[in-house]
């Protein structure tokens, strides 16, 4: 036991998805714990779409029937689509089929375990934060919203978390901290773990549309609820089409920082001039209202030199961000609390919060990361692949797995060996139909598998 009693056993400093589902499970299993948040929910934040492997979250921490009330968007499936007009992109290949300029799934395909529903959920972040950190706070999680923390003293027994309350510097002593302080990456900024990605660096700026026609693009009725990912004619860059109510939809575009040089109203044509590039979409959105300020995210893909320490954990997006291409984000925020909670509970019983007593959290979450890292980067690297095995059965029910967010059991999942393989094909082979659709932005060259 430590010699001296703390304020609480877990500090966790921030209140998104990570720190508020931590909080719930922590509180749930009668762990005193305290998150502090230094924004006051509700607040806006960018990651409106969720894949399937969150419901497991929610139904452990008995969250589905208030996302079920809230009457959130259900989303039943993804659509991808290039141009729309012209020479349609097309690309033939040798045994496979026609990557065509559309390809579509239903979540509903492949069976998920610990998943009941066909569908998963678009949310109002906003709304969904503040649900999550409330449910939290109802388990028996004490939250403190408008408090920012300035730093971990891990020097004394007790790890000490500071911050200030109006002019009044504080600190509350607990057994560990998670940091779940999201891209602002508190700890590891203080403990300089933090490390840039070296080839992502994308750039998105987005908004909200009311009146925007969810169809224009679709080829069912029920396409009108599914994420979009549009792709667009520069490398690397897309739009993503996301509902969030019946009538207001976000709209955001993605693409490489570089693009980006001028000043704020020239980065607003430069969503203008993007969105032009797709004439049906732009025609559709043109019809709608803005009703959002347009918001800017940038410089957002980094890792860190290790998730875990002693007395501490980095949950969610402050321990790793991967590009948002696949709408992860959340999902990785909750799992990687699912993972943590057992950790921490563990680490409490034998009341050893060294390393190694997260070590169970660290391995499962470097093999989601680096799945879901391997799966962005073949992705980028050849647009064209990811139709392919989409639309081919041969892979179909493999990609949708990783694209339901079931990243974490397979240390090297064959469908991505597969994909990687087929990459260092086309890598070497000049005459290869796809050679020139390859694009620069990959971490490094694939190794070929087998
Ligand atoms: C362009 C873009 C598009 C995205 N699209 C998607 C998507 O479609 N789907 C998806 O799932 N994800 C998406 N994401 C990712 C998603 O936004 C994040 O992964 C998710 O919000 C992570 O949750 P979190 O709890 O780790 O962090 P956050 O949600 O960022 O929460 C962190 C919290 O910590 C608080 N905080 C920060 N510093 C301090 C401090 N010092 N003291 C106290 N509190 C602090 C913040 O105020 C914040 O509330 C996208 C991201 C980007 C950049």
């Amino acid at each position: 036991m430590d010699s001296i009693k703390p304020d609480f056993d877990i500090g966790i400093i921030g209140g998104g998805p990570g720190g508020a589902s931590l909080a719930a499970y922590l509180a749930k299993a009668g762990v005193s714990c305290v998150v502090f948040e230094r924004e006051i929910f509700p607040r806006p934040h960018v990651g409106e779409s969720l894949v399937p492997s969150s419901t497991r979250v929610f139904n452990d921490l008995g969250f589905i029937e208030q996302m079920e009330e809230a009457k959130f968007p259900h989303k039943l499936g993804a659509v991808w689509t290039a141009k729309e007009q012209g020479r349609p992109y097309r690309y033939a290949y040798k045994d496979g089929l026609n990557p065509d300029s559309f390809a579509d799934v239903r979540f509903e395909e492949r069976p998920q375990e610990g998943v009941q529903m066909p569908y998963t959920y678009h949310v109002d972040r906003g709304k969904f934060d503040l649900m999550l950190l409330q449910h939290a706070n109802k388990l028996g999680a004490s939250v403190y919203e408008g408090v920012k923390v300035s730093g971990v003293d891990f020097s004394p027994e007790q790890p000490a978390v500071h911050f200030s309350m109006g002019r009044k510097e504080m600190s509350v002593n607990v057994r560990m901290v998670a940091d779940a302080s999201g891209r602002n990456t508190m700890l590891g900024n203080q403990l300089k773990l933090k490390q840039m990605d070296p080839v992502f660096n994308q750039y998105a700026i987005h908004t909200w549309f009311a009146g925007f026609n969810r169809h224009a693009l679709a080829t069912s009725d029920e396409q009108g609820d599914y994420i979009y990912i549009h792709f667009l004619p520069t490398s690397n860059s897309w739009i993503w089409q996301i509902p969030i109510t019946d009538d207001i939809t976000s709209i955001g575009v993605v693409t490489q920082k570089k693009n980006f040089t001028g000043s704020k109203e020239d980065r607003e044509k430069f969503f203008w001039d993007a969105v032009d590039t797709r004439p049906k979409l732009a025609e559709a959105l043109r019809a709608a209202q803005r009703v959002k300020n347009f918001k800017e995210e940038g410089d957002y893909s980094y890792s860190m030199k290790q998730i875990c320490g002693d007395r501490f954990m980095l949950v969610g997006d402050a321990g790793r961000f991967v590009d948002p291409i696949f709408s992860t984000g959340v999902s990785i925020a909750l799992n990687s609390s699912r993972f943590a909670q057992r950790d921490i509970l563990g680490a409490l019983e034998r009341n050893d919060f060294s390393r190694a007593s997260f070590n169970e959290f660290e391995t499962t979450i470097g093999r989601g990361t680096k799945n879901w890292y391997d799966f962005i980067n073949v992705y980028y690297r050849l647009n064209v692949l990811f139709t392919y095995f989409i639309t081919d059965s041969r892979y179909r029910l493999d990609v949708l797995k990783l694209l339901q967010g079931d990243v974490y059991d397979d240390a090297a999942p064959p469908v991505l060996d597969k994909m990687k393989q087929m990459v260092s094909d086309v890598e070497r082979d000049p005459r290869h139909p796809w050679h020139k659709l390859l694009v620069d932005l990959t971490a490094n060259e694939f190794v070929p598998v087998g």
